[in-house]
């Protein structure tokens, strides 16, 4: 087998469609040699030897060895140098590279076959000894902290230390001479802590940097992260081993990150940052503070320090040029990552570039005016969950804004939330229900579940290419990053800036958009629906096959869900409609009443409002279809609970508190999700669903006046599993709809359905489907009786399964496509085979998941419903599906 593919020198064995084999930045880097780009060669260990790896008791592949010296040689033979030799030695990286970029994965190790002899070597070679030293500091402490694991501040105190001894600020004022020392001292706390020395054999080097690459593919920090973003384990990661190129060879050299487009806003122009004499991942660190590519750049921030354009045009014109070729050939907007070497620029990665949704919409549609993409091409450039971000609120300019702190806007969007300063504690408060805003010095990657939990999340370091800005902004979270006066102490609890001190819990405001700190709870403006979003979802409309609807009962949601484009109701649960107001009072006397006829009484109070209900909803969907569910949830929920709440509902309906007492009693249920609900209420009790449908009609038809546009109503009836069920209910209905018809004259169209929520209605479908024009699969119930699993009760053991390794996902939040989904399957399949005709939609959570929206648009639905701000969200979603 095939298990390491060179690049280099204009050519290569791999190309950018061989990034399931190469990685990610494997594949990109074998692409780039193709097109002729400078690359430093290199060679790429597949994703395949990782699998093997964990398939044989983290072993390699016999001939695997042979593969990589020889690789390691043709490097050589390019560069004219060779691995471990004492008079000219080839030094790498060692970089991990999985098919999706991941953090949590081993971090790069830089420089890698130096020890006591080849540094010598390599600074004789340069004529510069403190490059040399500062190489060899820089490899001693990544690679014992990535590939041994000794602590990375421990390091960092002896060269603080140093500097502070020798007043020096930078790390670049210390001298040969000092580094060397600090050497002496890195080797000797490396042996303390591990009780061997440095390794200086190059190839043990390698090969253990090599396993730490293999070995950081199962840490904890990975699985969370791929668990959190669906990337299967078998997937494994690449190696590559590339030649170095040096940015720390003084003040001609340096190195620098770029995008080829502003990833915030869209805005095409160069965007990046970088520092002289410097390696790697120094810019992102923040440990100096880097400098803008372009002049532009500069002059717009304001800042004295040089541009790459003044101080290298040449390195700069040519990576302009570069960069224009990239996003020419990937078709899309690139992240950068290059360094020049005493004035020659050399390319270390390219990838699709991370970035907010409205610069996702910006690009995407601009793309197309520039010819790059078609429209279709567009639709597919949007992630639609990152729609979510547009959707978010910005502060109300008028609002008046007390500034605690300035940063950079590294995520756009506004939150408000208590200050936590530990991931942990973000989780925590967030599980109580509260909001929070993250407040680090800096996050890591150990932080994703804390950024996770947060509303925004505020650094006192990093630049807009930090961990905090790339994770936020991917999270589709507001962030404000680098608020360098801001002075976070842990240990204290406190945050202070200009002589203000915060503490843990006081509230804040962080505006993503201009990386203001605010002090409390900054009131916020809902977003701006036209422009590039119209323009992308006018083209998205355009490609799907399913239609959108909203779940919404209430006229505010009705109209929101309206801007954002639904197209009707598939949901309006009505008893969310019973809890307003005095109609509680009504709903109340209904349930306590013990004759027929007391019910009718209190439901003949309930019908106008009812009535008025719906005549709203119908007028603001202009004759859009309307999915009216009838009265779905146990009887019990509506009773006052607790002694003094009974005490005073009695009063105030002249009952009897031990009467009310005794019946809420009565109504208790062992498992009222299981239990007297939905179709069962409206078999005991049929004068509900005739109210409810004389309100629905009634309202058809005033609302058909008013507006001009017939209402064709669709009447849903819950949890049903027999075909009698249905049936029974359906009578009501039928004979109310001649009723009405009756005395008003007027002509009626309607519709009745069912919802399907229990495996035996899509097990039954055929049958069921001859008296029912339209299915709703209500997955959030369906897929509660498909695994046997209550919603309400899941967190406690459903997080341990996902841990396990038992699900990958909530099926509560994304179908289960293999059980949930096979019944939705069969539903449709055999619903259609009694009535070809009959409308399919969905009407749970699942509505508006863009995973579970595909599964809908694979087995033909008609439609999905989802709430109001997922309407956006499903609308791309649908679109992607049917491409
Ligand atoms: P990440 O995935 O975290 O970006 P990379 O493997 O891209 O990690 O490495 C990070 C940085 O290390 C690069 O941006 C580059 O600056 C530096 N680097 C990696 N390989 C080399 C190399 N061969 N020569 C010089 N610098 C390198
Ligand atoms: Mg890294
Ligand atoms: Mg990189």
């Amino acid at each position: 087998t095939k298990w390491v593919y060179g690049f280099g020198n204009g050519t290569a064995e791999g190309s950018a469609e061989m990034r399931n084999l190469l990685g990610g930045k494997g594949a990109n880097l074998a692409e780039m040699s193709n097109l002729g780009l400078p690359v430093p060669p290199g060679f790429t260990i597949t994703t395949e030897v990782c699998t093997w790896y964990y398939e044989h008791d983290k072993s390699y592949p016999g001939d695997l060895r042979a593969q990589v010296d020889a690789a390691l040689a043709e490097v050589g033979r390019l560069t004219g140098r060779a691995f471990g030799d004492s008079a000219n030695p080839l030094l790498v990286s060692v970089r991990s590279g999985a098919r999706a970029s991941m953090p949590g994965m081993m971090d790069t190790v830089l420089n890698l076959g130096l020890n006591d002899v080849t540094v010598k070597a390599i600074g004789e070679g340069a004529e510069d000894m403190r490059f040399a030293y500062d190489s060899y500091r820089r490899f001693i402490q990544m690679y014992s902290d990535v590939v041994l694991g000794v602590e990375h501040h421990a390091f960092e105190e002896i060269l603080q230390e140093h500097k502070d001894n020798n007043g020096h600020v930078l790390d670049t004022d210390l001298s040969a001479e000092e580094l060397a020392v600090v050497i002496e001292q890195f080797k000797a706390l490396v042996e303390e802590e591990l009780g061997r020395p440095f390794p200086q054999d190059p190839m043990e080097q390698l090969w253990g940097a090599i396993g730490a690459v293999f070995g950081s593919w199962m840490t904890p920090r990975a699985q969370t992260y791929r668990r959190l973003h669906d990337i299967p384990a078998t997937w494994g990661t690449a190696v590559n081993v590339q030649a170095m190129v040096f940015g720390n060879m003084g003040e001609t050299s340096a190195t620098g990150v770029a995008f080829t487009r502003n990833p915030s806003t869209g805005e095409k122009a160069l965007y990046g940052e970088f520092l002289v004499n410097a390696q790697g991942e120094d810019v992102v660190a923040g440990i100096r503070t880097p400098q803008d590519l372009t002049e532009k750049a500069r002059l717009e921030a304001g800042s004295e320090r040089p541009s790459l354009e003044s101080l290298m045009p040449e390195a700069f014109r040519e990576f302009v040029t570069i960069c224009d070729r990239l996003e020419g050939h990937y078709r899309d907007m690139q992240d950068l990552e290059f360094t020049i070497e005493r004035g020659k620029l050399w390319m270390l990665q390219t990838r699709s570039g991370k970035r907010t949704a409205k610069a996702a919409l910006k690009i995407a549609v601009d793309m197309v005016s520039e010819g790059l993409l078609s429209e279709r091409q567009a639709v597919t450039r949007v992630e639609p969950a990152a729609l979510d971000q547009l959707l978010h609120p910005t502060i109300d300019p008028k609002a008046e804004r007390d500034i605690f702190a300035t940063g950079l806007p590294a995520s756009p969007g506004a939150a408000s939330g208590a200050i936590v300063f530990t991931s942990d504690e973000a989780e925590q408060e967030k599980a109580a229900g509260r909001k929070v805003i993250l407040v680090r010095v800096e996050t890591s990657p150990e932080d994703i579940h804390g950024m996770h939990a947060a509303e925004g999340i505020l650094t006192s370091r990093g630049g807009m290419t930090s961990h905090a800005a790339v994770v936020a902004r991917g999270m589709g979270k507001p962030c404000v990053s680098g608020a360098g006066l801001l002075r976070v102490d842990y240990r204290a609890g406190t945050l202070s800036a200009g002589g203000r001190v915060l503490k843990k819990g006081d509230t804040i405001t962080i505006d993503g958009s201009t990386g203001q700190v605010l002090l409390g709870d900054v009131p916020m403006l809902q977003p701006s629906l036209s422009g590039d979003f119209a323009t992308l979802m006018g083209w998205a409309d355009g490609v799907r096959r399913m239609r959108v609807r909203t779940n919404a009962e209430t006229p505010a949601d009705a109209r929101v869900a309206r801007e954002f484009g639904a197209e009707g109701i598939g949901l309006c649960r009505t008893e969310h409609m019973f809890f307003e107001g005095e109609r509680i009072v009504a709903v109340r006397e209904m349930i306590l009443s013990e004759t027929e006829e007391g019910r009718r009484a209190a439901l003949a109070k309930l019908l106008p409002m009812q009535r008025n209900d719906f005549i709203q909803l119908f007028e603001i969907m202009k004759g859009l279809p309307v999915t009216i569910r009838l009265l779905d949830p146990p009887l019990h929920e509506f009773l006052p609970k607790s002694d003094e709440e009974i005490a005073e509902v009695a009063a105030a309906m002249g009952v009897d508190a031990q009467k009310l007492r005794e019946r809420s009693h009565e109504l208790e249920e062992f498992n009222p999700m299981l239990g007297h609900r939905g179709c069962r209420l409206l078999v005991s009790y049929p004068e509900i669903a005739e109210m409810q449908a004389r309100a629905i009609f009634e309202a058809a038809i005033e609302a058909g006046r008013a507006t001009g546009a017939p209402v064709v109503p669709e009447i849903m009836v819950p949890l049903v599993g027999l075909k009698a069920e249905l049936d029974l209910v359906r009578d009501r209905i039928d004979a109310m709809a001649r009723a009405v018809a009756g005395e008003t004259g007027a002509q009626l169209a309607y519709q009745v359905g069912t919802m399907v929520e229990l495996p035996r209605a899509a097990l039954r479908a055929a049958e069921i489907a001859a008296s029912a024009e339209f299915f709703s699969f209500g997955t959030n119930d369906l897929t509660q009786t498909t695994f046997g699993i209550s919603r309400d009760d899941a967190a406690s053991f459903l997080g341990t399964y996902q841990q396990k390794g038992l699900l990958e996902q909530d099926p509560f939040v994304s179908l289960d496509r293999d059980g949930v989904g096979e019944l939705v399957k069969i539903g449709a399949e055999r619903g259609r085979s009694a009535r070809p005709e009959i409308k399919l939609g969905i009407c749970g959570e699942h509505g508006g998941d863009p995973a579970s929206i595909d599964f809908c648009e694979s087995v033909g639905l008609d439609y999905v419903s989802c709430s109001p701000f997922r309407v956006p969200i499903a609308r791309l979603a649908a679109a992607q599906a049917a491409l």
